[in-house]
């Protein structure tokens, strides 16, 4: 059983806030009769009308989506900058990102319309990996590291162990690209645990999310989930 909003929301034909005020206003029947009552529940067999018109089962669509950086990982942004979801401008549905990327970090970002996958996939207890490649200021030495794999007081809180490894280095400029694997989804985790053991990020790309990784995508370009992919993220 779901709240009627609920119910509305996902069906794709209005936010769930807009569908409380139609709920309120009369404009919802359920299995013929006029539900004004915001909190009540409904099941996959109630017949579900919005203006007499009855709920479509929406179908559900699923992107992996190559983030360039200076984009916003939300369906809307006040200040009218672009947003991942303008990168699907042809999809009838209401797309959102699970999760969030920085508006300057770029990489992987899966959209869909799909609020249960989202919530399974953004829940700790699911502890989805992700890995992070960072351009560095400094050299990362062997003790840098081993912090980071033991976990980082942070502000919030100290962050689980990650993976972490240094892939190249440049004395000259004194830059290095580092490696970090983490399973948790703090604010800033990335850029703040770098910071916290001494080396600034000055650019981060998510290359790994799950299983899933950037190979045949570059920045802008998205492909739709295939059908074995979307079932192993269950
Ligand atoms: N960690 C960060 O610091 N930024 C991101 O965008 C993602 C993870």
């Amino acid at each position: 059983m779901e709240r009627l909003q609920k119910v509305i929301a996902a069906a794709g034909v209005t936010s769930r806030r807009k569908a409380e005020g139609l709920i309120s206003s009369g404009k919802v029947r359920v299995n013929g009769e006029v539900i004004t009552q915001l909190g009540t529940k409904v099941s996959a067999q109630d017949r579900v009308e919005v203006n007499g018109i009855p709920l479509m089962k929406e179908a559900k669509r699923y992107f992996l989506l190559y983030k360039p950086r200076q984009i916003i990982s939300s369906v809307h942004d006040e200040k009218g900058r672009k947003t991942v979801v303008d990168f699907f401008p042809e999809i009838q549905q209401r797309l959102y990102p699970v999760g969030r990327l920085d508006y300057n970090t770029s990489g992987l970002i899966i959209l869909t319309n799909d609020g249960q996958l989202a919530n399974l996939l953004t829940h700790p207890r699911y502890q989805i990996e992700k890995n992070y490649v960072a351009k560095v200021n400094g050299i990362p030495d062997k003790m840098a590291l081993k912090k980071l794999q033991h976990g980082v007081r942070l502000a919030a809180k100290k962050t689980a162990p990650a993976k972490a490894k240094l892939l190249s280095s440049d004395h000259r400029k004194n830059t290095a690209i580092v490696s970090l694997t983490i399973h948790e989804g703090m604010n800033h985790e990335v850029r703040d645990m770098l910071q916290a053991v001494g080396y600034p990020v000055d650019k981060l790309s998510r290359e790994r999310y799950a299983f899933l990784t950037t190979e045949g995508l570059t920045a802008g370009e998205s492909r739709p989930l295939k059908h074995q992919e979307v079932a192993a993220l269950k």
